[in-house]
């Protein structure tokens, strides 16, 4: 503990985290009062008791979720993705059937029981395309969940996935306020369609993750304490939080990228107020800093996602610039990734891990 909080001067701080832990929740300016009090005595004090809260539920472990990114073509033009439309330094591909097929093979022989198809809005793939893709997957890896974050679609076609099979959908909110929002997305993007997305997503069953990137342009402590706000309301199974990082050719290029510091605080933050949710460790955080994701997980995050996309491949999918794990294959990020989970104090399983409510069955 440092200084600080011998001498009380983040008595404050430390009372507001002991109300987070005790009552799950906050209310709006103390949100952003909390957010504001940050210094390294807080950041330790929340870090512990978020870890306390991620063993007594899900014990030392680290869920793998194998990532596949499926597709770098997308319709959207939100302005702080590497693969928005109006990118024209991004080199688009996508993965045909038997490529997804493959990556899932090596996944499983790895051990892997998650695969999350993720990439950009590709009209591509169809519903109909997306529904046989995973309904091959589960046919050949009924043991196995998977995953989508193929971003906002109607409810017909959510419900057409799930009914083929999907179990998990990851959709990040990005921020909760209008107002913000509009400030990152194209004037035909809004905030009240992806909240509809997620609320549908829920209704029809999946477990759903939401999310926000920390330190996004324009981003407040008030936003941060909506989407807080909006975390707690919602409920999702998972939430997905990574620092923002600045991708070449975006309109956001020169903006300043999210602190390590920032979002491992939120992490404990957000493991205080769904103690159960599960929380990755993402790759934006390890791209930020060589041991962000080792110190994610001090810090309450309880997932991984090791890349399983072909390596050659990999530097396509460039959401943000200097992204890491471009460069290795599907065994060697098992390999790297299970030595950082053990030296920091965890257990690395790949186990399919659903979140406790389904595994207790009630949903
Ligand atoms: N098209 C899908 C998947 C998007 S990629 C969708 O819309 O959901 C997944 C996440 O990466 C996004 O939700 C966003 O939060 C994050 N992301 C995009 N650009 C980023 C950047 N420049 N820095 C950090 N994270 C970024």
């Amino acid at each position: 503990m440092s200084n600080v909080n011998e001498s009380g001067c983040n008595r404050e701080g430390f009372e507001l985290i002991d109300r987070l832990e005790s009552e799950g929740k906050l209310n709006k300016n103390e949100f952003v009062r909390l957010l504001s009090l940050r210094d390294g005595s807080l950041m330790e004090y929340a870090a512990k008791k978020a870890d306390a809260l991620r063993r007594k539920y899900y014990d030392d472990k680290v869920f793998t979720r194998g990532l596949i990114e499926v597709s770098s073509y997308c319709k959207n033009d939100c302005l702080y993705c590497g693969l928005r439309r109006s990118s024209r330094d991004a080199q688009r591909y996508r993965l045909s059937d038997d490529e997804i097929m493959a990556c899932c093979k090596e996944g499983y022989e790895m051990g892997y029981r998650t695969f999350v198809l993720q990439g950009g809005e590709d009209a591509f793939f169809t519903d109909e395309h997306v529904c046989s893709l995973v309904s091959s997957i589960k046919e050949k890896y009924p043991d196995c969940a998977v995953t989508l974050s193929i971003g906002e679609k109607e409810r017909d076609s959510y419900q057409a996935y799930f009914d083929a099979g999907a179990d998990r959908y990851l959709l990040r909110h990005e921020t909760y306020d209008p107002e913000h929002y509009k400030k990152l997305h194209p004037k035909e993007m809004s905030r009240d369609h992806r909240i509809k997305c997620l609320y549908d997503l829920k209704e029809i069953g999946y477990q759903v993750g939401c999310g926000i990137m920390v330190g996004a342009p324009y981003q407040t402590f008030e936003n941060i304490a909506d989407d807080l706000l909006f975390m707690k309301e919602f409920k999702p199974h998972m939430v997905g939080i990574g620092p923002f990082i600045p991708a070449h050719d975006t309109p956001f290029a020169s903006f300043k990228q999210g602190t390590l510091e920032e979002t491992l605080f939120l992490l404990s933050i957000i493991r205080l107020l769904l103690p159960d949710v599960l929380l990755p460790a993402t790759t934006a955080l390890g791209t930020i800093n060589p041991i962000g994701r080792e110190l994610g997980f001090k810090a309450g995050a309880n997932v991984v996602m090791p890349n399983l996309s072909p390596t050659s491949v990999r530097k396509k999918y460039a959401i943000y610039d200097n992204k890491i794990c471009t460069e290795e294959g599907a065994g060697d990020c098992k390999g790297c990734l299970s030595g950082r989970v053990t030296n920091s104090g965890y257990r690395l399983v790949t186990e399919r891990g659903d979140h406790i409510t389904k595994t207790s069955g009630d949903s």
